[in-house]
Order: C-alpha cells, then sequence, then structure tokens
C-alpha cells in the first residue's frame, strides 16, 4: 500500500531548500510513498522538478485560512506530516488535522547558548540543520559523505537555458568567468560592507573576471547603490530578479558566486555552484553553513560572534569588526580555492 506523507516548511528561502534531502530519504526509506511539500507560495517552485517528490501545494498566506490549510490536509488523507517548520501554526495544522507528525529538533537550547557564549562560556555547536531534518525522518548516517544527503535543487531545460540568456547579456561579449556577487542580507547587520563588495568587484575585473552585482528578489536596492559607488566599467549590474527561480537560474549560470549568510547561498550550493559564504554575527556553528562539494565560508572567529541568531541585532561592540575584519582578499583567496578544487 502506498503511504501518503505530508513534508511542511513554509518559509525562509534557505530552509526550504535544505529540505531537499528528506524526500529523497523518505523515499529510500518507505518505497512506495507519495510525498506532498507545503510551503508559502513563493517558494513552490523550487522543488517542483525534484524527481523524488510527487506533489508541491502552496499556500498564501493573504489568502489561505489557517482553516482552510488543515481542511487540504484532512483531505489529503495522511498518514504522517513531517513537520520541519515547527511553528504555532504547524503544530495546530497538524493537531487539527488528526494526523500523526514527526518533528525535526530545533535545538533552540544549544542555539540560546551559543549565542550568550561570550557571557556564559559554552563552545558546543547546533548539529547541521539538514542533518536534524534527516533525523525527523528516521535517517542516521554521516552528512555530506553520502550525496543524497547534500541538498540539491533540480532545474528545468527551461530554467537552465533562462540562465544562460542572462548569463550572456551580463557578459555582454566580455570573456572571463562571471562571478556574481549578493551584497544583501535579511537583516543589515550581517550585511559584509558595500565598501568591500565595491572593492571586491574591482579586484575581479582587474583580473580579468567579470564580476556582477546582483538582487535576489527580495532584496533590492543594494546592487544598484553599490554600482552607484563604483560604476560599471569592467562590472555587470542586473536588474532585481522577479522570483526565486530567477534567482536559482542566474545562480546556476554564474561561475561562482559570493554573498553573506542568507537564502541565495543555499541556493547557490544546491545548483553546484562555487559559493562563498560571508557569516560575521551569525556563525556556521548555529547549523546554517553552506553544503557541497563546492561550497565554502569564511567566518572570522570572533569571540563575540555568534552574537545573533540569524544576524538581526545591532552590534553591542559599536562596530562590526567581525564583518570588517574580513577583507576583500581573504573572499579572493577563497574563491582561488574553489576554483583551482574544481581543476584537480
Ligand atoms: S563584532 Fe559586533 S556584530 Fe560582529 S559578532 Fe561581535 S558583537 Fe556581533
Amino acid at each position: 500500500m502506498t503511504r501518503r506523507v505530508l513534508v511542511v516548511r513554509f518559509s525562509s528561502l534557505g530552509d526550504v531548500v535544505l529540505t531537499a534531502p528528506v524526500f529523497t530519504a523518505l523515499k529510500k526509506r518507505l518505497g512506495a510513498v507519495h510525498i506532498t511539500f507545503l510551503t508559502k507560495n513563493q517558494y513552490a517552485e523550487l522543488h517542483r522538478a525534484n524527481p523524488h517528490l510527487d506533489e508541491v501545494w502552496s499556500l498564501d498566506p493573504q489568502k489561505d485560512s489557517l482553516s482552510s490549510v488543515i481542511e487540504w490536509v484532512k483531505k489529503g488523507e495522511f498518514n504522517l506530516m513531517v513537520d520541519l517548520h515547527r511553528s504555532l501554526r504547524s503544530r495546530f495544522i497538524s493537531l487539527r488535522a488528526g494526523v500523526s507528525v514527526s518533528r525535526y529538533k530545533q535545538e533552540r537550547w544549544r542555539r540560546f547558548w551559543i549565542v550568550a557564549r561570550p557571557r556564559f562560556g559554552s563552545r558546543r555547536g547546533v548539529r547541521p540543520v539538514v542533518e536534524r531534518y534527516l533525523e525527523a525522518v528516521g535517517w542516521c548516517g554521516a552528512l555530506g559523505k553520502e550525496p543524497d544527503t547534500v541538498p540539491q535543487l533540480y532545474l528545468t531545460d527551461k530554467v537552465l537555458e533562462q540562465g544562460r540568456e542572462w548569463k550572456k547579456e551580463m557578459l555582454q561579449g566580455r570573456e572571463g568567468r562571471l562571478v556574481s556577487l549578493l551584497p544583501g542580507a535579511k537583516h543589515p547587520p550581517k550585511q559584509w560592507p558595500g565598501t568591500y563588495f565595491s572593492e571586491l568587484s574591482q579586484m575581479l575585473a582587474w583580473r580579468g573576471d567579470v564580476p556582477v552585482l546582483v538582487s535576489p528578489p527580495d532584496i533590492p536596492g543594494l546592487a544598484s547603490d553599490i554600482v552607484a559607488m563604483v560604476g560599471t566599467e569592467g562590472i555587470g549590474f542586473s536588474e532585481p530578479l522577479g522570483d526565486v527561480m530567477q534567482l536559482a537560474a542566474a545562480l546556476a549560470a554564474s561561475d561562482a558566486v559570493v554573498t553573506n549568510d542568507s537564502g541565495p547561498m543555499h541556493v547557490a550550493a544546491a545548483v553546484g555552484t562555487r559559493v562563498v559564504g560571508l557569516f560575521g554575527p551569525t556563525s556556521p556553528e548555529l547549523g546554517f553553513a553552506p553544503l557541497g562539494p563546492s561550497a565554502a565560508w569564511i567566518h572570522l572567529g570572533h569571540f563575540c560572534s555568534p552574537c545573533s541568531k540569524h544576524g538581526r541585532r545591532p552590534c553591542w561592540r559599536g562596530k562590526r569588526f567581525c564583518l570588517l575584519e574580513l577583507k576583500p582578499e581573504l573572499v579572493i583567496d577563497a574563491l582561488d580555492d574553489l576554483f583551482q578544487w574544481g581543476q584537480s
């Protein structure tokens, strides 16, 4: 008999991307299983082409009431709900729909102690969120060592073609590796300084690469601010991308990506593009390091970092030393390591 499983993760971009290995693990473990993924409408296309997923349900928070979502879930006659969001709303849905539920471990307390470390001295890291997602479906193994445990976004030929067109437009006949720079992040304290992005873009242009400033769908503006600072001599500028699939197409077509700790960092890693993630007030210790053979990150390990779970809080030291001391030269070195590794 085919079992029916509902996997729930409403948001945000990075968290939704990181759910991918769960679908593969469920198919492997349960064999005959029908998997439905429930997410917010702006992320619904991300996993639409995933061959391990049977169906995507999307909800529009402006239009779909909680009771209508509960009705969908009831009608879906699921044997199991895998709750990877673990919010009040997702708990309420499982409770009211009367479906058995398996939840991932948020490790809230451990995250709290890591952020409080400068004051209380704890140094234990949180397990990667993908490992905790997989644990919710009974998987235990070596994360990253088994290929199916690395999040992957499956892009259709149409999306890949869109990416190639975008790259052609950005290169404008120039030769060189296209390096996408994403200066945005949801929370301003975790944005690497704009002056560093502009220095990095000039350094890349001088050595023959083609840096392109890119704005993800929900964070427009910053890329154009940097272009205003440095001009467009040797530098490309992408108009703000309209949705997550345009973002995935652009990042898949790039030769490398440099980004703050943000959702696009996970998108780049999941489409297999070389990516350098920049961490300041947040830290990979919180379980959100980019995964995959083409992913690298830089975190200087200041005693005060991480000072915030999501990078929302302003710097309590007055100056963001964690990002100010992360100079563009370090990013160039990390990029070169990734390019070299790709050749060997
Ligand atoms: S330097 Fe400031 S922003 Fe950076 S980790 Fe320390 S307290 Fe946080």
